[in-house]
């Protein structure tokens, strides 16, 4: 509050915060403002598909009654309820996506949440002859998060390598969890495309996909690096062209 040097710096100093943090203020409104842009694009684009479809298909279906075809409608009706129920599922994944944390943080057994992952994935997992080899090391077998939540992050990362291993000769999955002094390392490596550095550094944005529409919405890595954040964890990516890619969820290891 004086007049000597050090008030003169202290002045500066303040004036230099206040700018800071105004600029910073607008940078994170503007990429707020980007990333509503992108959400807004990307839904539109998913939903308009199917309701498109369904609007033909309602249509036409009236038609079909008026001409008296009651069992070609009744295939339309069946196709609306597929479409409607692929819309859901968009809704549902954006829900997920705005969901605030709950308080479902507990030990979790890690060898029960891969059951239950395996009972989805089993049937795709033969399907496309995929050899898979699973080790965990019995002190990590129980860490700390929502065995909901932490199902669905898993199950998304190995239906991610099972999507790019489709057209590699070797398709290996392997999973494995060790000890790394008070964390539990799960790492998911699969044996397929791979990817270089641009793609890698893409895979955790909302709504990056490289697969066709309706076949992914890009939300899932995104998702679930949020869920292993929240869990006090940390999910994170490595992989190289030709080599397949691994996967790391690092999460606290229960007592
Ligand atoms: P989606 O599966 O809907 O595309 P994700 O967020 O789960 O959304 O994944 C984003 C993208 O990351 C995928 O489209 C794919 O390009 C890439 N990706 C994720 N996992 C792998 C993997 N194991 N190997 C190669 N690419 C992957």
């Amino acid at each position: 509050g004086g007049e000597d040097e050090i008030a003169k710096m202290a002045d500066a100093l303040r004036t230099f915060r206040d700018t800071i943090s105004e600029t910073q203020a607008e940078l994170i409104q503007a990429a707020k403002l980007a990333a509503l842009g992108q959400l807004t694009a990307g839904i539109s684009h998913e939903i308009n598909q199917p309701l498109t479809a369904i609007r033909h298909l309602a249509r036409n279906g009236g038609v079909l009654i008026e001409k008296g075809r009651l069992d070609d409608a009744r295939e339309n009706i069946k196709k609306i309820d597929v479409l409607l129920e692929k819309t859901n599922r968009i809704t549902a994944s954006l829900r997920d996506l705005a969901r605030k944390p709950k308080h479902d943080i507990r030990p979790t057994d890690l060898v029960a949440v891969l059951d239950d992952v395996w009972t989805l994935l089993e049937r795709r997992v033969q399907e496309h002859s995929i050899e898979v080899e699973a080790q965990i090391d019995p002190p990590c077998r129980h860490v700390m998060a929502g065995k909901v939540r932490l199902e669905q992050v898993v199950l998304n990362v190995i239906s991610n390598a099972i999507d790019a291993m489709q057209g590699s000769p070797v398709r290996r999955l392997i999973v494995s969890a060790h000890q790394d002094g008070e964390w539990v390392q799960l790492r998911i490596r699969d044996t397929g495309a791979g990817m270089d550095e641009d793609h890698l550094s893409k895979v955790f944005d909302p709504f990056f996909t490289t697969k066709d529409v309706g076949e992914g919405l890009g939300l899932g890595l995104s998702v679930s690096y949020n869920i292993i954040k929240d869990f006090g964890g940390i999910l994170r990516a490595q992989s190289k062209i030709g080599d397949g890619s691994t996967f790391w969820i690092k999460l606290k290891m229960a007592q």
